[in-house]
């Protein structure tokens, strides 16, 4: 697991400029014999059957039973990131931020300007304490008031793409720390699954016989792929998986915010299926998972809000794992609750849902 989060969180993947990603996650679809597709924007879904006519069907033929996966397991490909938006003398660039970012953090930050002619490195520009004008220079900066040294580069052209620059590197107690680690862990465990259900070892107490598998683009801008996947997938019913926020000082379980050791996270809410929320716990208790509820309200500001309601309605579940430090270049996750996410869709498989 930690060797393949750390391939996928290698490759950039900004909303809307997912492609050297979406290539690696088809490939990986492929090599497991499944009948894989991908579409215009880079939505990349693959099927554990064959699914050829699916893929040539009207939205009606869709609903066909026969060709409709039982389950889809879901998780979004993209990372936040920026978009050149000036180029000034001598290297210096301005950006606009591609999902949510916080200013406040940016400033000494490493970053890859992403050009026609090939990748450049930059840093976020910074005051040293010793020039700063305590008056004004203490307030938290504003997206529009930040430069990316780029030392001289005359290349890079506005709308190119930017993304974080921060190996993959491991800390203490099975905790690692990465830039996209949000949803590359999600990822993860979407190929993990698909390898799981390719190898069709697991034993036949009522499973689903049909799946499909989703990795979706532009999460990070509201949620667009997966209702352009979802509805040519048109499952009976979806499983989204994604992270949530991690406990750390300031950040508590009153914000909604789980240990990074607590297990997979099941998603209860008044959008989200209350069947598969029980079935969801019935099936973590039994295998002796551990998990924990994650009440979203209304929104849960995942895909499962964009899919519930997609062309006719599809029931969808939510299981997500706790990171620290979202949206930074230094997410962090631990492997437990990621294994526990993995287990709890090894039992959808073999129980069905
Ligand atoms: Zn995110």
């Amino acid at each position: 697991m930690k060797d393949l989060l750390k391939k996928l969180t290698s490759i950039p993947a900004i909303s809307g400029d997912e492609k050297k990603l979406t290539d690696f996650v088809y490939s990986h679809f492929k090599s497991l014999n499944f009948a894989t597709f991908r579409d215009d924007f880079g939505n990349v879904w693959a099927y554990n059957y064959a699914a050829e006519s699916h893929q040539d069907s009207n939205i009606q033929n869709t609903r066909d039973p026969d060709v409709q996966p039982d389950i889809m397991f879901e998780a979004h490909i993209d990372e936040v990131g920026f978009m050149v938006t000036k180029v000034c003398d001598n290297g210096f660039i301005k950006v606009a931020p591609v999902g949510g970012v916080d200013p406040g953090i940016l400033q000494n930050i490493e970053v890859v300007i992403h050009t026609k002619n090939g990748d450049i490195p930059g840093v976020f520009c910074s005051i040293p304490p010793h020039l700063k004008d305590k008056t004004t220079d203490d307030k938290p900066p504003q997206i529009k008031d930040l430069y990316i040294d780029t030392f001289g580069v005359t290349s890079i052209e506005i709308g190119d793409y930017v993304s974080y620059i921060h190996e993959f590197s491991e800390l203490t107690n099975d905790t690692f720390a990465s830039k996209s680690l949000d949803n590359r862990v999600g990822i993860a465990l979407l190929l993990k699954i698909a390898e799981y259900v390719s190898q069709n070892t697991y034993s036949t107490n009522n499973p689903p016989k049909k799946i499909a598998f989703l990795a979706s683009v532009q999460e990070e801008v509201g949620c667009r792929g997966a209702a352009m996947g979802g509805y040519k997938i048109l499952p009976k019913k979806a499983i989204v998986i994604d992270v949530t926020h991690g406990i750390s000082p300031n950040v508590t379980a009153e914000d909604d915010a789980f240990k990074l050791d607590s297990g997979v996270a099941i998603g209860a809410g008044a959008t989200l299926d209350k069947q598969i929320f029980h079935r969801l716990k019935e099936l973590a208790t039994n295998a002796n998972i551990p998990y924990t509820v994650e009440v979203c309200g209304a929104n849960s500001g995942t895909n499962a809000w964009s899919l519930q309601n997609l062309a006719g309605g599809i029931p969808c579940g939510l299981i997500s794992i706790p990171l620290r430090y979202m949206h930074s270049p230094s997410e962090v996750a631990q492997l437990y609750s990621i294994d526990s996410t993995l287990k709890l869709m090894q039992e959808v498989c073999q129980n069905g849902i």
